[in-house]
């Protein structure tokens, strides 16, 4: 029978870093060499071409059809003349993943002879098999017909693998009828709003800006494990997580993980990982050990929101292809080990402007500062108003064992600001600012005039709280490791978008009753001030009491992903994100649906792998443990040796049978109520049983499983233990 564990651990243990091939220790020498970039559009467009496309890029104008063949052909020279063979669309399905369907530029001409072609109407849209990409419900299966369109704001890129390259296109994803079917086209309709808005509320203070747009940095966390080990854990290969495990004696409590040197092996991987990133213009800037055992983080510089997004979607990809070169599995999984720490990806999140401010940047003179308060206030408001709306768009089966698990930000939204800012805001609250005559004395009062440039405690973190201000932007920490940004950061924009356009209409209506423009922005933001209070919280977010004093301030705590889900079918928001120009009412119940079957399948899924390993895999190696102790005792007691000697041995074979029946006892309970949950046609139902009556069941498993590990001999375990999984040389 043989054991897979010593094999795969003996392949692990044997493994050397791999050498690698350094580009150059420069990164600004190759950055963006796969990258169509605006040097590579000025050297292979003609001049007016490029002028018309670059404008498109950074003010969206519509390109005309003759430009667009003359784009294609100049992408497709440049392409080939990199060793590329293909094109595809590159899009995100809301499978989460990106999708990709290759075409050669290869031809056959009307007159017979073979030729490379890349037509501008190949280029502006194509029309992938679509029936197999989650839908909701938007596109009927017969129709089939979904189109990816062109996104010429995010630059072409090559893909390079170890036998070519392909043409990667970064496009948006509509049904037929033009409902959108992925992540990107809804994220660019909250761009358009938000850059309205912005402008409206930016030229109250400041008349030369033009643009406003969403500024975004991920820090991405992953964990690293041996691919041997990795392969030989069907739990992890199937469902991203391991379903079993009993703790190793020395996990994450010694807490010299954090930080820790690199290992060799690992950083071999990061240094090359990186640099294929940097090749496809993917600023990576920092790596680092994480909290848990086997634990890293890597963080870009931050970039305009729609590139940030799909250059983290790229980068997952890249990261798992670099990582199995180095005999390595990444999992991106938000929970994959019980008991250590899970994984988050901080959507670092701000404003900019043409001008180039940050608009979640104090600034030197109270004028500034007051435009800053104006879009931190808002951002905060608009946090409050739809904290119920960013829960449900973190909400993932994955993503439900981190939130609330002690150690990530928990399922309840609040809003950590600094002592600072958290007392300035109390000060406007407690003043008569609204009263006043005088804004400017208001403004020198409360302190508005004295927020320092750089937030003295830009360095006093408080890292349990799900949305923290980090001195010049907010950092959304609950999005879950595995997940797309774009729809959390698409529910963000919409939020503040919609909440700035109120402010405007109040200030707008103040104004015309008379008030001078700082005296309308300071009373409307001091209501705005009380009325999202309930969010703002300074202490530690993983403490029961916290938990308490939400509920007594109302604050919803919903823990578990199907209920989290109900606010996307709530009328106001409803209502609200189509006149916002961002989802339809369609297009958000089709989303609601998707995540309610994706929840579903994702625990259909651990539930099959765990009966199948419980059964199958751990209690005939089992068994065959306690057959080998039963032998014994027959053998000892044959020799005459006393039965107090034996009695131990016989409890173990006793405690044996009774974990092996109750582990039977309760996959059965779990079969039974999976397959109760499969009889309800509303995917609400189905989802909520999954979680509410199939989910209990795994953990009465895992404990028998779990004890089981404990109780048998080692080397008859059949699966990689934690602490064989855990540790990297
Ligand atoms: P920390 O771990 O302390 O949060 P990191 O350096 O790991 O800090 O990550 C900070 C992230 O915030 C980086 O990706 C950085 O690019 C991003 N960031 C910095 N300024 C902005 C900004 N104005 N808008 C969006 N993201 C930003
Ligand atoms: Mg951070």
């Amino acid at each position: 029978m043989g054991n897979q564990r010593f094999k795969s651990l003996d392949e692990a243990l044997s493994r050397k870093p791999l050498e690698i091939k350094i580009h150059s220790p420069k990164a600004s020498e190759f950055f963006g060499v796969n990258v169509f970039n605006k040097r590579f559009m000025a050297e292979y467009l003609p001049s007016d071409v490029y002028d018309r496309l670059v404008n498109s890029m950074e003010n969206g104008h519509r390109i005309e059809m003759q430009d667009a063949d003359a784009i294609a052909s100049g992408m497709k020279n440049w392409a080939l003349a990199n060793g590329a063979t293909h094109y595809t669309h590159w899009f995100q399905p809301l499978t989460g993943t990106t999708a990709e369907k290759h075409d050669s530029f290869f031809h056959i001409s009307g007159d017979g002879s073979p030729v490379e072609k890349f037509a501008g109407s190949a280029l502006i849209q194509q029309e992938p098999d679509a029936s197999s990409f989650p839908s909701g419900g938007l596109r009927n299966t017969f129709e089939a017909r979904g189109y990816t369109g062109w996104d010429p704001s995010s630059p072409a890129f090559l893909y390079e693998f170890p036998s070519g390259k392909t043409l990667c296109i970064p496009t948006i994803f509509v049904s037929y009828t033009g409902e959108s079917l992925d992540f990107k086209s809804p994220l660019l309709k909250s761009l358009d709003l938000i850059e309205k808005a912005g402008v409206e509320v930016c030229n109250l203070f400041d008349k030369s800006v033009s643009k406003v747009f969403p500024t975004l940095g991920i820090e991405q966390e992953y964990f690293l494990v041996d691919a041997a080990m990795f392969r030989a854990r069907p739990d992890l290969v199937m469902s991203g997580r391991t379903l079993f495990g009993h703790t190793p004696a020395k996990g994450q409590q010694l807490e010299d993980h954090y930080f820790g040197s690199i290992p060799h092996r690992v950083i071999s991987f990061m240094v090359e990982m990186e640099q294929e990133c940097w090749k496809l213009g993917i600023p990576l800037k920092t790596r680092h050990n994480e909290v848990a055992l086997n634990q890293f983080e890597c963080a870009p510089l931050f970039e305009g929101i729609n590139l940030a997004i799909d250059h983290n979607q790229l980068m997952m990809d890249v990261m798992q292809k670099i990582a199995e070169k180095h005999n390595f599995a990444v999992i991106l999984h938000e929970k994959p080990f019980k008991g250590l720490n899970g994984s988050g990806k901080h959507n670092n999140w701000s404003l900019g402007t043409n001008t180039g401010k940050n608009l979640l940047s104090p600034g030197k003179t109270p004028k500034s500062n007051l435009q800053f308060l104006t879009f931190f206030v808002n951002t905060i408001k608009a946090f409050h108003d739809g904290a119920d709306l960013i829960r449900a768009s973190i909400a993932s089966a994955s993503n439900d064992h981190r939130l609330g698990a002690n150690e990530a930000p928990p399922a309840i939204m609040s809003a950590f600001l600094g002592s600072q800012l958290d007392s300035v805001l109390n000060a406007i609250e407690n003043s008569g600012i609204d009263q006043e005559e005088d804004a400017t004395k208001s403004i020198m009062k409360t302190g508005i005039s004295q927020i320092p440039e750089m937030m003295l405690d830009n360095t006093d973190r408080n890292r349990t709280s799900p949305f923290a201000f980090t001195g010049n932007k907010f950092e959304l920490r609950a999005v879950g490791s595995s997940a797309n940004s774009a729809f959390p950061m698409t529910i963000m924009n919409t939020l503040v978008g919609l909440q700035l356009v109120e402010f405007k209409k109040e200030v707008d209506h103040l104004m015309g009753d008379g008030k001078t423009r700082d005296q309308a922005i300071l009373s409307i933001l001091k209501r705005y001030i009380m009325e999202s209070k309930r969010i703002r919280f300074e202490g530690n977010g993983y403490g029961d009491e916290w938990v308490k004093e939400a509920e007594r301030r109302g604050l919803s705590n919903i823990k578990t992903t199907p209920r989290a889900l109900d606010v996307l079918s709530d009328e106001k928001w409803l209502e609200k994100f189509e006149k916002a120009g961002v989802f339809s009412k369609s297009e958000l119940h089709a989303r609601h649906e998707i995540m309610l079957e994706q929840y579903t399948r994702k625990v259909q899924i651990e539930g099959r792998i765990m009966e199948e390993l419980a059964l199958s895999n751990v209690i005939p190696a089992v068994v065959r443990y306690q057959n080998e102790l039963i032998e014994n005792v027959k053998g000892q007691k044959s020799l005459g040796i006393e039965d107090d000697y034996l009695q131990p041995s016989i409890d173990l074979i006793k405690r044996i049978s009774k974990h092996i029946a109750k582990t039977k006892e309760s996959v059965s309970e779990m079969n039974q109520t999976r397959k109760e949950a499969n009889q309800l046609t509303d995917a609400r139902e189905m989802a909520i049983a999954y979680c509410e009556k199939v989910i209990p069941s795994f953990e009465t498993i895992r404990y028998h499983i779990d004890k089981l590990e404990m109780l048998t001999d080692d080397s008859a375990w059949p699966l990689p233990k934690y602490r064989e999984l855990l540790f990297i040389r």
